[in-house]
């Protein structure tokens, strides 16, 4: 395989026919039969997938069902969020200001204790 049929090869995917290769690449495909039989070959495999483009095939049984018994409605997924998130935020509230109350009754002791007359 020379070069040019490797640059050829490398070409033939993106392209429909050798024609577009430009000048250089389509005189040397026009008198390489390895490079004719490559883009035979790509002409052959458009063709079968171009034919495939209009091929259906019927849903299993139970598919139908199946996959819209998994999908959610967006507004109920959109509230469960917003209620989770919610939750969450009231968790870190309640817990900052047990906190808050904890230190407070902690340095309120201490100040009592250090102010007692003695
Ligand atoms: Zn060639």
């Amino acid at each position: 395989m020379s070069a040019t049929c490797r640059i050829v090869a490398m070409r033939l995917p993106d392209i429909g026919d050798p024609s577009e290769l430009g000048t250089r690449l389509a005189k040397h495909t026009a008198t390489c039969l390895r490079c004719q039989a490559e883009a035979a070959r790509y002409r052959s495999l458009r063709r079968h997938l171009a034919e495939l483009s209009t091929v259906t095939y019927p849903a299993p049984q139970g598919f139908v069902s199946s996959v819209m018994g998994r999908l959610t409605d967006p507004v109920i997924e959109v509230a469960r969020h917003t209620r989770q998130t919610v939750r969450s935020r009231v968790v870190a509230v309640a817990a900052a200001s047990a906190a808050v109350v904890a230190t407070a009754g902690t340095v309120a002791l201490i100040l009592r204790r250090l102010q007692a007359p003695v």
